[in-house]
């Protein structure tokens, strides 16, 4: 048994520390498969902070890296070990500590699941909006500390519009307090915003609190639009923003993915074109048929090839199932590679031009997906399994789409995060001397260097 390994049982008990190796590969890395790791020497499973503490404080003074993992469902490798490193697993801490009706907030641990936070709050009468696609496994703790959006983002905001607070462990293994508890509050710094997003490379986030919102009542009015192109597609997501609508949620998915998902599931989905574009209006009454209709005629005046405001509920829910489903469902085919790419609205026509540009000129099957309104565009690149070539083709591609997105002003990721995969594009779209800025922060809040290092930037 390493020191490292006898000093973390010492100081949180055997119990909460896992060494065997078969165990520990579940812990080893995230769902970006392409993404380097290594075995970790230790998994430990707190329950309370003063052990996150105590387990950053063992590891600063063995030199030995620690990363934090909330359910894995990361995408960029930002959940992966290095080799012989220490990760801290918040499955156990799960705990809404409270429900607020009157503030409209609640009191997390970091381990809480997305969907479960969702569906406890409801009962108070409260909705928290940011709903990942992952939202049924993902944790409070990983979609803070990768600033995660999701369907209703487009409307409702990101992650980081609902943190208020947090308690977190610094690099020294000291538990501070940031932020507030009230509804507003410019007290010092914005700490808690620095730690939205920072994926685990300024602190380990061990209690969240969280902005909550009046829960939506009544009916949602979809409007479902194919074309036959994606730069269509991509002309119709501008045009519904040029109109000044904010549909609650705008999403896209082609056809390619749209089978996968029926082959996996056997939804009995049907699409009338290459490209399907979702929307939904949430507005209350006659504002939301409204609204839907000055979608349906940005769709048709972008060229769907059918578009259809629709009255079948459970269908609306099933191709907005599809949406979600549609990773894993790719995720079975082969190895696949994701990106994240955002860019401005007005420029999404052309991000998705330049995508099928991309496809066939390094010969690589892209899929792809988008939370469309916002502009964060996914192409999924798959490659069949053990087909070396073809992966190199993908990664090359995968790097050209991240310059056309930063050349047409947008950004490297729009919500997966940096980790591994993003990491060149980052460098070049924050530059060196915004790259110096974050070396500066991340030298003053872990001085030892042992939070997730290597991610993001170096
Ligand atoms: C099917 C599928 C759909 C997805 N859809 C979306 C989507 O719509 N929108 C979106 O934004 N993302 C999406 N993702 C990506 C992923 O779900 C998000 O990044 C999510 O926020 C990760 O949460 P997690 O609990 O799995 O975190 P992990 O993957 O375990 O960790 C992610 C990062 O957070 C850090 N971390 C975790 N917990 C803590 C903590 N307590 N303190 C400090 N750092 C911590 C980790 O070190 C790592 O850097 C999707 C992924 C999948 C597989």
């Amino acid at each position: 048994m390493s020191d490292l390994v006898r000093d973390l049982r010492a100081a949180v008990g055997a119990e909460t520390v896992i060494t065997d190796p078969e165990v520990m590969a579940g812990y080893a890395h995230d769902e970006a498969e392409w993404a380097p790791f290594g075995g970790p020497v230790a998994v430990v499973r707190p329950h309370e902070s003063e052990q996150v503490a105590r387990v950053v404080r063992a590891c600063v003074e063995h030199g030995v890296p620690v990363v934090a993992r909330g359910a894995g469902t990361g995408l960029s490798g930002a959940a992966n070990s290095g080799r012989g490193w220490v990760v801290v697993s918040f499955e156990r801490m799960n705990r809404v500590l409270g429900v607020d009706p009157v503030q409209q907030s609640a009191t997390v641990q970091p381990g809480v699941v997305n969907d479960d936070l969702r569906e406890r709050v409801a009962r108070d009468g409260l909705w928290y909006p940011p709903d990942p696609a992952s939202a049924p496994w993902s944790t409070i703790g990983g979609n803070v500390a990768t600033n995660a959006g999701g369907l209703c983002c487009v409307k409702y905001g990101v992650t980081r519009d609902y943190v208020l607070g947090m308690e977190v462990v610094t690099g020294t293994g000291q538990v501070v307090r940031l932020g507030r508890t009230t509804a507003k509050g410019v007290t010092g710094y914005d700490l808690t915003g620095l730690m939205v997003g920072s994926e685990g490379t300024l602190g380990l986030v061990t209690e969240v609190t969280l902005r909550l919102v009046p829960l939506r009542r009544g009916v949602e009015h979809t409007v479902v639009g194919y074309f036959d192109s994606l730069a269509d597609a991509g002309r119709a997501v501008a045009s519904v923003s040029a109109a000044g609508v904010v549909p609650s949620a705008m999403e896209l998915i082609d056809r390619f993915c749209l089978r996968a998902v029926d082959e996996w599931k056997n939804m009995g989905l049907s699409a009338e074109g290459e490209v399907l574009l979702l929307a939904r209006s949430d507005l209350p009454g006659q504002s939301g048929q409204e609204e839907a209709d000055r979608i349906l005629a940005c769709f048709e005046g972008q060229g769907a090839v059918y578009a259809v405001r629709s009255t079948d509920e459970e269908e609306a829910q099933a191709l907005f199932e599809a949406r979600r489903l549609a990773y894993p469902a790719l995720e079975r085919l082969g190895p696949l590679l994701t990106e994240d790419v955002c860019v401005p609205k007005a420029r999404v026509p052309r991000m998705l031009e330049a995508i099928e540009e991309v496809a066939r000129r390094f010969d690589t099957h892209i899929g792809n997906i988008a939370h469309a309104g916002d502009g964060n565009l996914h192409p999924l690149f798959i490659v069949p399994a053990g087909d070396e070539a073809a992966k190199k083709r993908a990664e090359q591609a995968f790097e050209v789409i991240v310059d056309e997105a930063l050349a047409l002003g947008g950004t490297v990721t729009g919500e997966h995060g940096v980790g591994l995969l993003k990491m060149r594009g980052a460098a070049e779209e924050l530059g060196p001397q915004v790259v110096g800025m974050h070396r500066a922060i991340k030298a003053a809040l872990d001085p030892h260097g042992v939070l997730n290092p290597g991610k993001v930037f170096v």
